[in-house]
């Protein structure tokens, strides 16, 4: 069973929820149906890791069938 976050929109009360594939996620506080399903919290990569991701766009050195000249 898939283990989400939800914030009612109703009270504003947050909690985890398990949601089936049917089942409707219903507040805990006031019993409202109207949950927004929060985004998962994921450790996110530090920054710059991929700011230069494969080096420099080629230049020319490579032949003619590679596909970065363009033929006019
Ligand atoms: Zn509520």
């Amino acid at each position: 069973m898939p283990l989400f976050d939800y914030r009612c929109k109703e009270c504003g009360e947050q909690s985890e929820l398990l949601v089936g594939t049917t089942a409707r996620p219903q507040c805990p506080k006031c019993g409202s149906e109207q949950m927004a399903k929060l985004l998962p919290i994921v450790a996110s990569p530090s920054r710059g890791a991929t700011a230069n991701r494969g080096g420099a766009p080629p230049q020319g050195s490579c032949g003619a069938g590679c596909g970065c000249h363009p033929r006019g």
